[in-house]
Order: structure tokens, then sequence, then C-alpha cells
């Protein structure tokens, strides 16, 4: 692979047009009693509604029965603006793994995939519409970045999601949301804000969140060095997932653009921050591409960099590339997977292959979205 001639544009800063109104999922504890307040009912109301939403995961007011229905409107106008309708589901993997479009306000397309597996039931959600990160072998890269998601549209995504778990609409019975990994469209942490406050919503305890583990929950960057030192300075405790996907500058500046701005060893540096901060383990997330980045000798310098760079606080996850239609990446032959694992884990660092769930229904972050446009 080649670098290419023309710059590639990245975007960080999404248009502000399309934002959709204030819903409660928005809102702190603090904010949701002042909303009440202002629609002129009582302050104790706010705990009610609060605990409606994160703790029975009703998101309609009109269903919310302990309220009085004269203020099921009043309730729905000041705090629950319709953000998305779901536009289809897709399930496969016997029906364990469900993957819904939705539309938002404004007509943007939006997808989460639910993956049901023996021992948790993990989401990934999507943060923006779109991504603005360009990166060449992925759908949602090659449209540009739409708009930011708000906090209210990230949470309802966890939600709906939560629902469906309880409520036993994914194969398997009545289950618990348990890990949420930030791996859909768009790069979370160019939407920094709205990610956190959905995070802060998301780990909160009841009446106030879903009371979901920081620990289960995985932020994926293609790595803004700058943005990774200041979560790693939100003493959260999230994992952090770094979209690496090379081990050299020269093919990443390529590959994954946004290394022109800041270099592999800037973003390891950033990563090291965060595993010191949080006592996490950094994953290195690595699409492995046929003949561009899954060659032996960059097996040994991803092993080589990593461990010098991340010690033991490192684990590898391979991904077979699922191609986009027409695309001209393609997956890396098994034999050539496995050498490269044998590589990696051969300088010392933990290396596994990820389940490549939801492949048959285009679960790479975007091809159901771009499907549908
Ligand atoms: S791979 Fe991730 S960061 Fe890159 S363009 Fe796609 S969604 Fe954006």
């Amino acid at each position: 692979m080649t670098s290419t001639s023309q710059p590639v544009q990245l975007q960080f800063k999404a248009p502000t047009r399309g934002m959709p109104p204030t819903h409660l999922a928005d809102l702190t504890d603090e904010a949701v009693t002042d909303a009440v307040k202002e629609a002129g009912l009582p302050a104790f109301r706010a705990k009610q509604i609060n605990n409606q939403y994160y703790g029975r995961l009703e998101g309609d007011p009109s269903a919310m029965t302990d309220l009085p229905e004269a203020l099921r409107p009043t309730v729905k106008d000041a705090l629950f603006p319709t953000l998305m309708d779901p536009i289809r589901h897709v399930s496969c993997d016997e029906g364990q793994t469900r993957k819904t479009l939705w539309k938002l306000h404004d007509g943007t397309l939006l997808e989460s995939v639910l993956m049901r597996y023996p021992d948790r039931s993990t989401l990934c959600i999507s943060s923006q519409a779109g991504c603005g990160m360009a990166c060449p072998f992925c759908a949602t890269g090659q449209g540009g970045l739409d708009r930011n998601l708000s906090t209210g549209e990230i949470v309802e995504q966890v939600r709906a999601a939560a629902k469906a778990m309880r409520d036993g609409e994914v194969e398997g019975g009545e289950g618990r949301l348990s890990n949420i990994v930030f791996m859909g469209m768009g790069e979370p942490l160019a939407n920094y804000k709205r990610v956190v406050s959905a995070i802060k919503r998301i780990t909160s305890p009841a009446p106030g969140g879903f009371g979901i583990s920081a620990r289960n929950i995985t932020v994926s960057t293609v790595g803004l060095a700058p943005a990774i030192r200041r979560l790693a300075d939100e003493g959260m405790h999230m994992r952090l997932a770094v979209s690496l996907h090379c081990p050299d500058d020269e093919l990443r500046d390529t590959l994954v653009p946004v290394n022109n701005r800041w270099s592999i060893d800037e973003v390891l540096d950033a990563a090291r921050y965060y595993a010191d901060a949080s006592g996490r383990r950094v994953s290195i997330e690595y699409a492995l591409i046929r003949d561009i980045n899954d060659h032996p000798w960059r097996a040994d310098l991803l092993g080589k960099k990593l461990r010098g760079a991340l010690g033991n606080q490192v684990h590898v996850n391979l991904i077979p590339l699922n191609p986009t239609p027409g695309s001209k990446w393609d997956a890396s032959p098994k034999p050539v997977q496995d050498e490269f694992v044998r590589r990696v884990i051969a300088q010392g660092v933990a290396c596994t292959v990820r389940d490549t769930r939801g492949e048959e229904i285009a679960a790479a972050c975007g091809q159901l979205a771009a499907e549908e446009n």
C-alpha cells in the first residue's frame, strides 16, 4: 500500500445542526429536578421519573403508571421528546445477535448491536452519526461525519437494549445487559463531553442511572492522544481500546489517517498514561487485512513496540476484517492470522482473535446504515 497524494480531510468538529431537543437522559439529577419544577410539578416527581426511566427502563411517560394520568403529557413535553425510532431489527447467530437500525428525529440513521454470550450480554453503541476519521477500510468512514449524537441519544440505545434483554426479546430468555462497548459508528473521543456524560448516566446507580459497572464499559478510539489523557484523568476506570491496526507510522498514516496528527509513539504514550491511571490493561485492536498489515515482520514489530510501551498492561485483539460490499479490502487467510498471533505472543504480549459476531448481518461499524442509505 502506498500513501495517497491527496491529504485526507479529518473532521474533528461536528456540525451543530440537527441536534435533538433536551431529553431526561441529557440531564444530571439536579437538572431533572429543575426541569420538573419548571414544568410546574413538585420536586419529588423527579426521583419517580428517573426511577421509571433508569430503574424500570420505561421511556414512554404514558406507561409510567405511578404518575397520575393527567400529569403524563406534561412530563412527556418537558422531558421525553422522541429521540429515535427503530426502523428494523436484524438477527443472526441463532437469534443471539440483534442489530437495530434507528432513525433519529432529523432522519439520521444510526445503529447498535446487542450480542448475547453465555456469561454476558454486550451492546455495541454508536457515539456519532457517521465518522470524521476517514479510515479507508470502513463503511462509516467513507460517508464522513454527519453530526455528534447527544447524550440522550447515546443513553437511549442502552435503555432500549437493557429493556430488550430484560423482556427476553433476544434468543435465550430474559437476561440483563451487562457490558457496553463504544465501537459502533463514530469516534467517541471526538464527541468527548457527551460520551462522558452518557457514561456517567450508564454507570450511576439507580435512580439516576443504569448501574452498569464502569469496568464493563469499553471506550474504543483511533488514538486521539490528548483526549485519552483527559479520559484517564476522569478516574472512571473504563477499559480503553485503541484501534492501532498497524505498528509503523508510514502505513498507519494511510490506514488510520488521524495518525498524521498523533503518531503511534504518542498514542502508545497516552495509552500507557491511561493504563497507569486506571490500573487496567489497554486493548489494542488490530483489524487484520490481507497483504496490507498482516506481514510477519509487522507482527514482530507490533509485539516489540507494545512490550516496550506498555509492558504487561496490554492485550492485542486481532479482528479478522469484515469486508464491506464492493471493497478491495479482505480478511487475512487463517494460516497468516495464526502466524501473526504466534509472533505477537512470542514477543511477550497477550494476543487473541476476536469473535466476529454478526458478520452475516453486516456488523462492521456503519454497514447497516450504509446499506440503507
Ligand atoms: S474505523 Fe472507526 S474511527 Fe475509523 S472511520 Fe470507521 S468508525 Fe471512524
